[in-house]
This record gives structure tokens, sequence and C-alpha cells, in this order.
């Protein structure tokens, strides 16, 4: 049954979820109500989770009553959560038109650390991820990446704790550069979250003129480049978009991103077995990076059903660690997490959908 007030269908309705305080102010005023609400009501959503007016309880009963025929606000819901034995909680959210993203909580990088999509699906058909084979279904909006966060925080009551978010969920947040960034100012109001850039990594495999944008940025969150390859033929082959952005240019860039005292780029790399994960890759890698501030990251694969490619054995990605370590390089080894509950980005998905060939009918994922 569609949300039906005043005439207004439920989507119809303005989303207060997807506003920065300014617009929410604005959008206020233009109802005729005055700005300062504005404040209260980005503090009921964003800082205390609530998203009935009528719970609003410092609004005047008036103003309760007139703003859901005026405003809705737009909240994912969880629709599955599973919790791996190591602590790491996967949740498969819906958004208002039925599409499903995933977000991850993992409780010790050593920061508790909420990992949040961009998009629903990806463009860049990065070989070895399962979003990738989905292609791009839709953008999210600053309201679906920010609300992430905000249900993640809720539903495992961490709204006043401190933690991290990584945009490396589903999707490339470069290539939904204005949403993306929206949503790191609407988390990081104190009338909000009150997140700090400091405490936000965005990963990209390098989409070059947003990357340059990304260097100007007021609110800048911490880089990763999602690096995969150590010459530009192996990287085509397993990040397509570096027909495009070549792995020289995202280097190049790389080099003069605006870092600030004691930040480094995190460079990542997925450890494919056999592919380049060979003692002649990481040589070349440290060759690569040469004076570059940065660390790497290595991401032994999460191997899944669809994926053509396989995890190295541990020895194997010691050793490439081991030859960056003694290169200069400063390295960890990403800790697998929720082996048991499908660990691979875009794996409730795609395997929800093989269980699912009736939402497949009705165009959901
Ligand atoms: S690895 Fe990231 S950028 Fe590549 S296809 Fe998957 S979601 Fe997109």
């Amino acid at each position: 049954m569609p949300n039906v007030r005043n005439g207004l269908a439920g989507r119809d309705l303005l989303d207060l979820g997807a506003m920065d305080l300014a617009e929410m102010e604005e959008a206020l005023q233009h109802r005729g109500h005055p700005r300062f609400h504005a404040r209260q009501i980005y503090s009921w959503i964003h800082s205390k989770g609530v998203t009935d007016f009528e719970r609003m309880t410092d609004l005047s009963r008036a103003l309760r009553a007139d703003l859901p025929g005026q405003f809705r606000i737009s909240t994912p819901k969880v629709v599955q959560r599973e919790t791996s034995t190591d602590g790491t909680t996967k949740f498969l959210l819906e958004l208002e038109d039925g599409r499903r993203i995933e977000s991850v909580f993992i409780p010790d990088t050593p920061a508790q650390t909420f990992c949040v999509s961009t998009q629903v699906g990806c463009a860049m058909k990065c070989g070895f991820c399962l979003t990738g084979k989905m292609g791009l279904l839709r953008n999210l909006d600053a309201g679906e990446i920010a609300g992430q966060v905000r249900v993640l925080a809720g539903a495992l009551d961490l709204r006043d704790s401190r933690f991290n978010i990584v945009l490396m969920g589903m999707g490339e947040p470069l290539h939904n550069y204005d949403n993306t960034m929206k949503a790191l100012r609407i988390l990081n109001d104190t009338h909000g979250l009150a997140v700090s850039p400091k405490r936000v990594t965005l990963s990209t495999v390098g989409v070059l003129p947003a990357l340059e944008r990304l260097a100007t940025e007021p609110l800048m969150p911490n880089l990763a480049i999602s690096l995969h390859a150590t010459t530009e033929d192996q990287r085509e082959a397993l990040v397509p978009v570096n027909r495009k952005y070549g792995l020289k240019e995202i280097l190049d860039a790389a080099r003069k991103f605006p870092l600030k005292r004691r930040s480094r780029i995190t460079f990542e790399y997925v450890l494919l077995n056999g592919v380049n994960d060979t003692p002649e890759d990481a040589k070349r890698l440290v060759g690569l990076l040469g004076k570059i501030r940065c660390k790497v990251n290595l991401i032994p694969l999460n191997e899944a059903a669809g994926i053509a490619f396989e995890r190295p054995a541990d020895a194997r990605v010691n050793r490439f660690a081991e030859i960056l370590a003694k290169g200069g390089a400063t390295v960890s080894v990403r800790k697998s997490r929720g082996r048991d509950i499908r660990a691979a980005c875009g794996q409730l998905i795609v395997e929800g959908n093989q269980k699912s060939p009736a939402q497949r009918a009705a165009g959901l994922l």
C-alpha cells in the first residue's frame, strides 16, 4: 500500500534523509516553517536515528502533524543480517525502489568499521568481483549512502561510539562523485553523527578526473587506490577501466595527491593465485610505488562461485609481503573476515538472486 498523504504518494515527497542541513533549512522555509527546526529534525534523524515525525518530541504538535504530508525520510531497510564467528556482520539492505545493497560491519580493524556501498552494482567490471558482474544498476543518492551508516549504527547500538567508515562496498565511489561527497558532508555535520573525514576512507580504482577533483575537496577522506596489478596489460585484464586511466597516470596522480601530515595513501592489491602474486610482481610493485608516501594492503582473494580466480596459499601471500617489506614498503595483509558468511563483495546479493527467481522476474536485485 503506497504511502499517500495530502494527495502525494510517499516517494513524491521530498526526502529529508538525503538533504544536508542547509538544504533542509531551505526546504522547511519553503514550506512555511522556521529554518531552525531543521537542526532539531537533522539531529533526530542522524544522531538519534528517529525517522517517525511523531516521535520528534521537541517539535510542536502542529509541525509534527504537517511534516508527514510534506516530507519523507527514506531509510534503507534491513532484510537480512549474517554474523560471522569473527564478529563481522553483513547486512542486506533494501532501498525504496526494492533494489538491494550490502553493507558490512567489521568489529576490530583495529577500530570498529562500517563498509558501505555507493552504487547498486558497479560499472567497473573488475574481473575478480561479483558486484562488477552485475553491471551498474543505478547510483545511490546521498541519503542512501549516509543512511547505511545510520541504519548499521542503530542496529548495532553504536550510535554513540567511535567508528570508521570505508567506502569499499558495492560500487565505485568516484563514479558517483556528487552523491558520495554529499553523503560525507551529511555524516560530518555536528548536528548528526559528526564523523570526521579522518575516519573515512574512500577506495577507488582510479577514475582520474574525479581523483583530481577529490584532491581539492575541503572535507577530504583518506584515499585508498585499488591497484591489483603491476603492468598495464595485467591491470587492463583485471581492472578494465585501466584502458581509459592507465596505471602510470594513476600513480602520477597519487604522487601529486595532497596528503596531510602523517597521512598516507593506501594501495590495495588483491592477490590472485598464479596471476598477480609472483615474486616478480612484488618486485615490480616496490619499483612502481617508489617515493609515494603510502602503505600497501594485500588482500588474498575471497573466493566465490562465479569468480574465475583462486586465493593464493598463505606461503605465497607471505612471500609477496616479505619482498615488499624488504623493498622498504609498509605492508599489511588483510585478515580474512567473515568467510563463513559469504564475505565476497556482492555475494549476499548474487547468491540471494540465484535463490530468488521471483525477485529476478520482478526486475529486482
Ligand atoms: S572491485 Fe570495486 S570497482 Fe571493481 S567492480 Fe567490484 S565494486 Fe566495482
